[in-house]
């Protein structure tokens, strides 16, 4: 399995997943076609799924181009207007690339219907802009509580799950980091390896789930009303 990062617009990552045995590809929010149509027209693959983790445009834009242009089947959280979708997903619902199962958990908080596509070989989970490395998205529509609880299912994965996030936000994420933890090593190890790879415009992803648990203070936060008021306190941070 090779998965490979796309950047999009200012900070998105498409992620590609090409299964060599099967020769099937999967694209997972493709905000937009041009440039995952182009990577793996480079690459030789052909498109045969679109994977959406939540409805915004920056990870749905490219569904209608890249199934015109493949016949992409394009599976998407059932709980969201999405334009283009054939497969609905929800809760315990499969995902198949080549022999490969993956199977959908619900993480409402940043919108409603928001799905993670998790699968155990490799181990790996498209979490969106759910959990981001050491942050986490915007509450958008869900509430606290929602997303407290669905950073932890994500946290619950076995830890050497790699976490394929929707954008590039570490180096931002890093300092409010260290602001909310000054005391954490860990954070400030990462901080320095984060800002290394930013200035070579290196791409910091994806992360684990274990790297998470030790440098993420959304994560970290042990109750709901500990991560709102970090939730709180990052969207009005300037570093
Ligand atoms: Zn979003």
């Amino acid at each position: 399995m090779e998965i490979i990062a796309v950047p999009a617009f200012t900070d998105n990552y498409i992620w590609i997943v090409h299964d060599e045995e099967s020769g099937e590809t999967a694209v997972v929010d493709p905000g937009d076609a041009s440039p995952a149509l182009a990577e793996c027209e480079r690459r030789g693959w052909t498109i045969t799924q679109v994977w959406n983790t939540h409805h915004h445009w920056d990870h749905t834009g490219g569904n209608a181009k890249i199934k015109e242009a493949t016949g992409a089947l394009v599976s998407a959280p059932a709980a969201e207007e999405i334009r283009v979708r054939d497969v609905g997903l929800s809760e315990g619902s499969e995902l198949r690339i080549g022999n490969h199962l993956g199977r959908v958990i619900e993480i409402p908080g940043h919108t409603l219907g928001h799905v993670a596509l998790v699968f155990d070989d490799p181990r790996m989970a498209f979490v969106g802009d759910t959990l981001f490395a050491m942050g986490c998205g915007r509450l958008f529509e869900g509430t606290a509580q929602q997303m407290h609880h669905s950073l932890q299912r994500i946290a619950d994965l076995p830890g050497d799950t790699a976490l394929y996030c929707g954008h590039e936000y570490t180096l931002a994420n890093a300092r409010f980091a260290e602001h909310a933890e000054p005391e954490n090593e860990a954070i400030a190890v990462r901080y320095e390896r984060v800002r290394a790879q930013r200035e070579k415009n290196e791409i910091t992803l994806p992360t684990t789930v274990s790297e998470e648990r030790e440098t993420n203070p959304f994560v970290r936060a042990t109750n709901w009303e500990e991560f709102a008021r970090l939730r709180a306190e990052k969207d009005s941070f300037r570093s």
